[in-house]
C-alpha cells in the first residue's frame, strides 16, 4: 500500500545472497511472487499518511493525517482490495514506481530492497512477529492526528511532521542479555 497525496535506516547492509537466503535477499522486486511482494510490506502505515507537495520547490512533506480508509489501530487499509476505487490517488506500488517515487519512507521495505539493503530486525519477516513494527515505534500506531475528512484541507499544512520521513535512531549497544530481548535496530 502507499498513498501519495500531491494536491497540494536502514543501515546500508549488503544483502547476503545464496540459495538458502530469504527471498528478499535473493530476488529483486520484479522477481518476487505476489505473495512475497505483499509480505514485504511491514504494515507501518507511513505511506498512508497524507503528504503535501510544495508548489514552488516540489518538495514532499508528510503530515500526521491519515487516509480516510486507514485503520489507525491495525495500521492497515480498511478496504485494501477496493482501495483504488475508493481512494483514486492511492498509489499502487510496483517495482517501477518504487524506483520512481521520492516519498517512500526510509524504513519502507520496498525502498530498502530496491536500494540493495537488508530488512531490519523489527520487520515481521525477520522477527517472525507482526507486532514488532509497532513495538519498535516504526509504525504510525498512536501517532496519527486524525483522518483526512476530519480536518479542512486548508488546515493540513498545520499538521506537517518530519518523523515519517526519518530513519529510526540506532539504539545504543546494550548488554548481551538485553540485546537478546530487544533487538538493535
Ligand atoms: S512497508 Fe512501505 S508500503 Fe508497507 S506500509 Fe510501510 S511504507 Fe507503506
Ligand atoms: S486507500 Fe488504503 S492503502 Fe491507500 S493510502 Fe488509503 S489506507 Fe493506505
Amino acid at each position: 500500500m502507499a498513498r501519495g497525496k500531491t494536491r497540494g535506516n536502514g543501515a546500508p547492509v549488503k544483502r547476503r545472497k545464496g540459495p538458502r537466503a530469504p527471498f528478499w535477499r535473493r530476488k529483486g522486486l520484479a522477481e518476487m511472487t505476489r505473495k512475497e511482494w505483499e509480505s514485504l510490506c511491514d504494515g507501518c502505515g507511513r505511506c498512508c499518511l497524507v503528504k503535501l507537495e510544495d508548489e514552488d520547490t516540489g518538495a514532499i512533506h508528510f503530515t500526521d493525517i491519515a487516509c480516510r480508509l486507514f485503520d489507525s489501530q491495525s495500521c492497515r487499509c480498511h478496504d485494501y482490495a477496493n482501495r483504488s476505487k475508493r481512494v483514486p490517488d492511492c498509489v499502487r506500488l510496483t517495482p517501477r514506481r518504487v524506483a520512481a517515487i521520492n516519498w517512500l519512507p526510509p524504513t519502507c521495505a520496498y525502498r530498502l530492497v530496491a536500494e540493495g539493503r537488508d530488512l531490519l530486525a523489527w520487520h515481521p519477516l525477520v522477527s517472525g512477529n507482526p507486532d514488532s513494527v509497532h513495538d519498535h515505534g516504526i509504525s504510525v500506531r498512536g501517532r496519527t492526528f486524525c483522518r483526512e475528512d476530519d480536518l479542512p484541507v486548508d488546515d493540513y499544512v498545520k499538521r506537517v511532521v518530519d518523523w515519517p520521513g526519518q530513519a529510526p535512531r540506532r539504539r545504543k549497544a546494550a548488554t548481551t542479555a538485553s540485546r537478546r530481548r530487544r533487538p538493535l535496530l
